[in-house]
């Protein structure tokens, strides 16, 4: 199975290419499954899958019997529904008034976030003589969308009294669950739990599905894990930070590999690349690879990042340009053809997303998601 790059490929794909294996995928769900259970799954499909491929991933968590999915944007839950994805979404984002007509008629969840956005909402629900499905997002310490805890039981109240929702789920995010000290999260998760005695305390029953954690909380933090957990960076494998205690094992899904193009040897006094930032001392062979930042490959990795190729780390040299990269070969030497692993396995060696987010000086979600679509994603595998 390949998804469409933006560009035709005329029936030949470009060498560079991401291969997305779903038995890894699916694995890794089962896993965290396992370990949060009752505790239903919604998997973060957001920006493109963090690089996976937004429709793929999606049919693979459908099949698994994924209870709800999770998007960024609005455009992004409307592309699954097109694609007949039919397990709840819920659009985690901010929404503005001219959105909700597209929400409610492609069945997907709000997050509601200000007594006035509700209420906008329930009209517009009422005049489309639809239910709109909404979650309430609390802000408990990110200070970016949500109502502050210190303020929310307005919003619980309206959310009561508006006519036209189905207010099943209410929600907050953690700022810092993958560091090493929780006591932020702690605070974070006290305060959240502040806001749901509001139901005890009126004898009110809470929303059927309350949430908090993403992958920190679900590696670190049981007692958040409520009626529904939230897994994005370490369903794809990935551990959000060196720090995170490990208790779930994942295995990285994606790989992104390329060819060697060119080999030639260069000499000394012969500088490599843009700006003519490196130089060799004595003659060395050297391959050039067809991937640049202009697929995402951070061309802030210039004179740190490594590559595989027959088995060995090599490392890329001069500047990274848009569409290539020089790779020093030494005394080694590679073909035409050759495969060349950015991230993945070859033999006993492995280059994974951290890696090149500590050369990139980002995080492993910036690298992954950043992949873009002039590189095809091949998918292997499956359930
Ligand atoms: C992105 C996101 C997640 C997933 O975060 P990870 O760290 O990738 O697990 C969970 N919840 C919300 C609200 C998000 O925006």
């Amino acid at each position: 199975m390949i998804n469409a790059p933006t560009i035709s490929t005329h029936g030949i794909l470009r060498p560079t290419l991401v291969e997305v294996d779903l038995t890894r995928l699916a694995e890794n769900f089962r896993a965290i499954h396992q370990k949060v259970a009752p505790a239903k799954m919604m998997p973060i499909l957001k920006a493109n899958a963090y690089g996976h491929g937004l429709v793929e991933a999606a049919h693979l968590m459908e099949t698994l019997g994924a209870d709800y999915l999770g998007v960024a944007v609005l455009e992004e839950g409307i592309l699954l529904r097109e694609q007949g994805i039919r397990t709840p979404i819920l659009v985690l984002g901010g929404i503005l008034g001219n959105q909700v007509p597209h929400f409610i008629k492609h069945n997907l969840t709000i997050t509601a976030s200000s007594v006035e956005k509700l209420w906008q909402v329930d009209e517009i629900a009422e005049q489309l003589g639809l239910m709109a499905r909404v979650h309430l997002k609390i802000d408990t310490g990110m200070e970016r969308i949500g109502v502050h805890y210190y303020s929310a039981e307005s919003l619980l109240e309206t959310a009561l009294r508006c006519k036209h929702l189905d207010v099943e789920g209410i929600f907050s995010h953690f700022a810092n669950s993958d560091a090493a000290d929780l006591s932020y999260s702690r605070l974070q998760l006290e305060r959240f739990h502040e806001v749901l005695h509001f139901y005890e305390k009126h004898a009110l029953p809470a929303p059927r599905l309350r949430h908090m954690a993403n992958s920190g909380a679900i590696l670190q933090m049981p007692e958040a894990y409520f009626d529904l957990v939230r897994p994005g960076l370490l369903l794809y494998g990935v551990y959000p930070d060196p720090e995170t205690y490990r208790s779930i094992r994942v295995f990285p899904a994606l790989s992104w590999k390329s060819r060697v193009v060119y080999f030639k040897v260069i000499q000394p006094g012969h500088p490599v690349g843009y700006g003519s930032t490196w130089q060799t001392d004595h003659p060395v062979r050297a391959v050039t690879i067809p991937v640049g930042y202009g697929d995402g490959y951070f061309r802030s990795m210039s004179h740190r990042a490594q590559v595989l190729i027959r088995g060995q780390k090599f490392p890329v040299i001069g500047r990274i340009s848009m569409d290539q990269i020089v790779v020093n070969l030494e005394w080694e030497t590679a073909y035409n053809d050759d495969e060349v692993v950015l991230i993945g396995e070859m033999g006993r060696e492995r280059i994974t997303a951290e890696d090149l987010a500590q050369w990139a000086s980002t995080i492993p979600y910036e690298i992954l998601t950043n992949i873009n679509t002039r590189v095809p994603r091949v998918y292997r595998g499956g359930t």
